[in-house]
């Protein structure tokens, strides 16, 4: 704590992400990436757009925009976009959450909801998850300053049906209710087709899992244009430009390649269903998964120490130690060859012949 700092530094507790090792020998199943690389399209159009550096980039991400609003079937004035998904979280707590009036979310959840919570001074309540993990969606209802979950949900990976999301947005009729949807490729029917319906709804995505982007940083919210300019305020405030030429041109020829997008979601989806399956071979207990990553736990090893184990032997997963979830690891799904390795390495560590 330094005594330059201001309230606003003072009161925050950084979030702590997974490990980012730059190391080709690590398997890395920690921070949910995906396995395989970006559309092929995308570099070039990097490359291209590298051409224009001198130039600022267009403030109003037009032409991304344009992409991602032909990809969901909407306008692209019910499009944002900014600097990942985190970003445009940042953004949504500024422009539709209030200090002294609380939020609500999961009591287990993203992390990064109490920082941001935290930060710009708006309260909040935790509201527990169901013994099985899944929301008990009747107690969002009439949340004083609004709602935010993931759905799936992040640790945990369960999606929760569109008939609970819908319970939620008819709970909070006056309030904005954020749908974080950093998942939902690899899981059900997104909340983005009830947008026509609820004028408090927004939807947050990332291009960081499914669209194999996370170095790139752009993430996207959908919703009714009155939420969108709500969002472009606060942006125009302190950043006019927030995606930068490169990440518009590169998550732009993303979009535009929806086969390549189907092939490798579908290709994540079949390993996840194996994995399950392998996993539990092994004798552990996974959560229904509709996310690229298992919460799973080994009922007689200390998942900490699993953890530890993992990562002596170039593995790399998360542990979380949030007293409910300490007993739980997180995996990413990888390739076919990376779980292969994980499986065999579980072997070894569990002496299972
Ligand atoms: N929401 C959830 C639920 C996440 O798990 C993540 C990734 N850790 C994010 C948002 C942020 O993703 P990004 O900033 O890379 O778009």
């Amino acid at each position: 704590m330094s005594r330059f700092w201001s309230e606003m530094a003072r009161r925050t507790e950084p979030y702590v992400p997974g490990e980012q090792l730059n190391r080709t020998d690590i398997i890395k199943l920690n921070t949910n990436e995906n396995p395989y690389p970006p559309a092929p399209g995308v570099t070039e159009a990097i490359r291209e757009a590298a051409q224009g550096l001198r130039l600022y980039p267009s403030p109003t991400a037009d032409s991304l925009r344009q992409a991602i609003a032909e990809t969901e079937g909407l306008k692209p004035e019910q499009v944002f976009t900014a600097n990942g998904s985190d970003e445009v979280l940042a953004f949504s707590f500024m422009a539709f959450f209030n200090p002294g009036k609380a939020i609500r979310f999961p009591d287990i959840t993203y992390s990064f909801y109490p920082v941001y919570s935290n930060l710009f001074g708006v309260p909040f309540e935790e509201v527990p998850l169901r013994d099985d993990f899944t929301l008990d969606t009747e107690a969002f209802s009439e949340a004083d300053g609004g709602v935010i979950l993931p759905n799936p949900n992040a640790p945990t990976g369960i999606y929760e049906p569109l008939d609970g999301i819908r319970r939620i947005l008819q709970g909070n009729p006056d309030r904005v209710v954020i749908i974080d949807e950093a998942y939902i490729d690899f899981a059900g029917p997104s909340a983005a087709t009830l947008i026509s319906e609820f004028d408090n709804l927004l939807v947050v995505r990332t291009t960081s899992k499914s669209r194999s982007l996370a170095g790139l940083r752009v993430g996207y919210a959908l919703g009714q244009p009155e939420l969108i300019e709500g969002l472009v305020r606060i942006k125009d405030s302190f950043n006019s430009y927030t995606t930068d030429r490169l990440a518009q041109a590169g998550a732009e020829a993303a979009f535009r390649d929806a086969a390549y997008f189907e092939e490798t979601t579908a290709k994540i989806i079949a390993t996840r269903g194996r994995s399950v399956m392998r996993l539990a071979e092994l004798g552990f207990t996974v959560l229904p998964s509709s996310a690229n990553f298992l919460f799973c736990t080994y009922p007689e090893a200390d998942a900490g120490v699993l953890y530890a184990d993992l990562k002596s032997r170039n593995i790399l997963v998360r542990h979380f130690g949030k007293p409910r979830i300490k007993d739980y690891l997180r995996i990413t799904v990888g390739t076919e060859e990376e779980m292969d390795k994980l499986f065999r390495a579980l072997e070894e560590i569990l002496e299972i012949k």
